[in-house]
């Protein structure tokens, strides 16, 4: 099969968060299974150029028609870590993606439905006609929707839409200038409880909702995630439309890259380990404290890695940092906050316990230091309001680190209390999980894991280990979207 997957990030080149994990892990998977993947992106100026191999022209001439005009674009070839992909650099005076950042412009909504249009203008003029386009994300929302309504009838009526939401907190919101801009015009028309209206403002266009009405698949990225969406306010007022296209709608678990992430061959880390040279996890723990300048004393590391938001339950980190230091534990974090609300707080906590042996807190983004935090820690926390599926919890289970995660989302489907699972046997349990978003929550499930730790290390051992057995890598994921792809290729 000939896939085209058309995203705003792809990591390790663009990466802002899970997305572009996600991006770049699934094309390698389907290229590992014979099919043919290219990627399209923006050509971002902030994005990682080093992590590009062979960057070329490939196609100079690219004119994609804007607001009745058109503008001229380049489209440049590159491998970022064996994946074929295009970056598009548009040269008009918008400079829609010289920004010195992914996202977090006011004209967001225009730079994105610009992306859209001239990656469908790229497939077009260069005569490339993909089996599948996959999307990703409200950045990529109104693809199907061009597809459908206009590049049908210039020679792409047989390409077939999979669009796989991450994220259903952030939509694309826009006005009828979008409609202009991109050519689809008539606004009487998408300005329908059917098509692109969204579904509380009736004034605006949603991009999220196009791209799950115009295209032939719909996933989200875990199963307990599909149903949060359409059952609770988790769908961000979609849940009506999905509960209209259920039957195209499913959730897939994300997998992680076991290349990259994988204790036995990872480059960041100096002691590499199995499930049967466990004990070498603890040099992996001592080589953290010392580039952490934390006290090498008898106590577990608990971590945290992730963007520090709303989203990820900031208020549990924070708590988590001083429950850990009360009860003989030790806390690393790792985490940027892009509300400055939030980084003003983090800071001044890092200042205050900047002396303090038993805790560090790294602000900023750090893939090197993340691998030796999930090699070096024994526990991890994820206690998010939301997770769609969240990447942490399965890194972790991977480096033998206990995850403590919130029952929401896709840690409903990746963690299992150690206590309390219905559904597991003992022997295949592997965390701890608790419901409700308060601090004696957290701290019930805080201090099983700890207690455990102290008071019967075996065990623990025992845990981590069958953390570790768990197979999250792309290899069943894989196989879900290449029924999927197979399915909406041959369904007319
Ligand atoms: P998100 O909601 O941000 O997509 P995920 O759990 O799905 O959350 O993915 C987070 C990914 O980003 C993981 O690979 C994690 O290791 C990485 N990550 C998050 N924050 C940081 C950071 N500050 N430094 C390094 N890596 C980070």
């Amino acid at each position: 099969m000939y896939i085209v997957q058309i995203a705003s990030e792809c990591a390790p080149v663009i990466k802002a968060g899970g997305l572009g994990d996600v991006v770049y892990g699934l094309s390698r998977e389907l290229e590992n299974r014979g099919h043919c993947v290219e990627l399209i992106l923006p050509k971002y100026d902030c994005m990682r150029y080093d992590h590009i191999w062979g960057l070329h022209d490939a196609f100079m001439n690219l004119w994609v028609p804007w607001y009745g005009g058109a503008i001229h674009c380049s489209v440049y070839c590159g491998w970022v870590h064996g994946r074929l992909c295009f970056f598009i650099e548009p040269h008009s005076g918008d400079n829609f993606f010289n920004r010195g950042c992914y996202y977090g412009c006011n004209d967001d909504n225009m730079r994105f439905a610009f992306f859209s249009k001239a990656a469908l203008e790229f497939l077009l003029q260069s005569n490339k006609r993909p089996d599948v386009i996959h999307c990703h994300d409200w950045q990529t929302g109104l693809v199907p929707v061009m597809l459908y309504e206009m590049y049908k009838y210039h020679g792409m009526e047989y390409q077939r839409v999979c669009y796989t939401i991450h994220n259903f907190k952030h939509q694309g919101f826009a006005g009828v200038d979008t409609l202009w801009a991109t050519g689809l015009n008539r606004e009487s028309y998408y300005f329908q409880s059917d098509k692109l209206q969204d579904n509380f403002n009736p004034f605006a266009l949603n991009f999220m909702k196009g791209g799950i009405t115009y295209s032939n698949a719909v996933t989200t990225v875990s199963p307990h995630h599909a149903w949060e969406a359409r059952y609770t306010d988790i769908g961000y007022g979609l849940g009506h439309t999905l509960h209209l296209h259920q039957d195209k709608f499913t959730g897939v678990l994300n997998g992680i890259d076991c290349d990259f992430w994988n204790p036995k061959i990872d480059r960041y880390i100096p002691s590499h380990y199995t499930k049967d040279n466990f004990e070498e996890k603890a040099k992996n723990k001592k080589a953290l404290r010392e580039r952490l300048l934390l006290q090498d004393v008898d106590k577990p590391i608990i971590a945290y890695i992730g963007r520090l938001d709303e989203q990820k339950g900031v208020h549990l980190v924070h708590h988590t940092i001083y429950y850990a230091l009360q009860n003989a534990a030790q806390f690393v974090l790792l985490g940027s906050a892009t509300e400055s609300g939030i980084n003003n707080h983090f800071r001044h906590e890092k200042n205050f316990l900047n002396s303090n042996p038993d805790v560090h807190l790294e602000l900023g983004f750090n893939e090197e230091l993340s691998h030796l935090i999930y090699a070096g820690a024994d526990m991890i926390i994820v206690p998010s309001n939301y997770e769609p599926c969240g990447l942490t919890q399965m890194i972790g289970l991977k480096y033998g680190t206990v995850p403590i995660v919130r029952g929401v989302g896709g840690l409903v489907n990746t963690v299992f209390d150690k206590d309390y699972d219905q559904t597991k046997p003992p022997e295949e349990r592997n965390g701890y999980v608790f419901y409700q978003s308060d601090y004696h929550a957290l701290e019930s499930a805080l201090e099983r894991a700890l207690k455990l730790w102290y008071n019967n290390p075996e065990e623990f051992r025992k845990l981590a280990i069958q953390g570790m057995e768990y197979d999250y890598s792309w290899n069943n994921p894989g196989a879900e979207y290449v029924e999927i792809y197979d399915h909406i290729r041959h369904k007319w």
